[in-house]
């Protein structure tokens, strides 16, 4: 057994505990948690002591290990549009560094203390880092196509995907890419494959106002780059509210689902759509919205909606490093009302319920086997994450 202390711990399923005492049993499994004047606490000789905090490992609710390959490669703050723009373009450059990219970005991930990721795919090129992997993965296996003519052929290609996960005993759904580019009858069949491939689904949401403006008028620069893609419109009524709106009618209702980014989301849309469903999870990916779109989730607001909130690294092509505590470093800077204990439950055990994960991560609670992470040299008490860092000790 381990017996470790910190001038804070956060068990996250309860509140903070000052120089709590974390029992790790083989493995890192939570054995216990005690307070310094507990009777059964193990005398002093036996504790290792950290200063600063200690806290369960990171979930990442949203990555594309795919794109690690493009990192550095696509210009900052040039719009979604843009920025799809040169994925599409540019994601064969550098492709024989692609395995080896995705492997780094794995290890990275560990070494950042992330121990649970919700992974977006295209392809089976990642299964084989997954399957190694000390990190539990749920692979999304991303469809697209606003085509419906096209809808049963991108089916197809995503079970062909999924199915190659599912057989390696790894976690995997078939997910729509975004309101923007999956049409009714692609989400159709998606919602058909739900019986097959069971678990948390994901969408891109509202990333951007062009996004919105599609639903709502049929029109705006995202139409027109699709149209450029060879997309066809003509059968679109934009009769919608919102792209929120649109696919909340389409998503599969009985899973868990990730709403990615939700940028331009008004504050009553979060607690409507709460209203109409309880099993959706808000992404932050902040980081990435400030590479691409140049702004930062207004994450308060979507706390004070009472929206379940989550965080996402995004890809290293809108990314500088795959990091969910830098991720939450920019929430602080930009929301300082923002407490460490909400900023940590974001990271932690909401992106595992996210995941139905929550029976082995995101929390201390007995029985877990979270991870231990060491927030180095935290200011307890102020919660300042700006000269902490964090360092992973099981
Ligand atoms: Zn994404």
């Amino acid at each position: 057994m381990r017996f470790l202390s910190a001038d804070l711990i956060f068990p996250i399923h309860t509140a903070p505990i000052p120089n709590g005492i974390l029992v790790l049993g083989p493995e890192g499994k939570i054995i216990d948690i005690l307070s310094e004047s507990d009777s059964s606490a193990p005398e002093k000789s036996r504790i290792e002591r950290f200063r600063g905090a200690l806290c369960p490992g990171f979930v990442n609710t949203h990555c594309h290990l795919e794109l690690s390959h493009m990192k550095g490669l696509v210009p900052e703050k040039t719009g979604l549009p843009e920025f799809i723009m040169q994925i599409v373009s540019r994601r064969h450059e550098n492709a024989d560094q692609k395995l080896e990219a995705i492997k780094l970005a794995d290890e990275e991930m560990w070494r950042n203390g992330i121990e649970a990721v919700g992974d977006i795919c295209n392809t089976a090129d990642t299964l084989e880092i997954k399957a190694s992997s000390r990190i539990k993965y749920h692979s999304f296996v991303e469809v697209f196509s606003f085509d419906s003519s096209r809808a049963d052929e991108v089916l197809q290609e995503g079970i062909r995907v999924a199915s190659q996960y599912k057989e390696r005993g790894l976690r995997a759904t078939i997910v729509p890419h975004a309101p923007y580019s999956v049409s009714k009858q692609l989400f159709s069949g998606i919602r058909e494959q739900q019986e097959n491939f069971t678990g948390t689904i994901s969408i891109h949401n509202q990333e951007t106002a062009s996004e919105n403006e599609m639903f709502v008028s049929g029109s705006g620069e995202l139409v027109e780059i699709f149209q450029k893609f060879g997309e066809d419109f003509s059968d679109f009524e934009p009769q919608f509210a919102s792209s929120l709106d649109y696919h909340l009618r389409e998503l599969p209702q009985d899973q868990n689902a990730i709403l990615v980014h939700n940028a331009q989301t008004r504050p009553e849309e979060f607690v409507s759509a709460n209203q109409s469903r309880s099993n959706l999870f808000w992404c932050a990916c902040p980081n990435a919205n400030l590479y691409i779109e140049n702004r930062v989730p207004n994450v308060p607001i979507w706390l004070e909606s009472g929206a379940k909130v989550c965080v996402g690294t995004d890809s290293l092509a809108s990314n500088h490093q795959l990091s969910v505590f830098e991720e939450l470093r920019l929430i602080q800077q930009y929301h300082p009302q923002l407490t460490v204990g909400q900023l940590l439950k974001i990271a932690t055990l909401n992106g595992a319920s996210a995941l139905n994960l929550d029976q082995e991560k995101g929390s201390f609670q007995k029985g877990k086997l979270p991870g231990v992470l060491w927030l180095k040299n935290l200011d307890v008490e102020t919660g300042n994450l700006s000269a902490a860092s964090v360092q992973r000790i099981m």
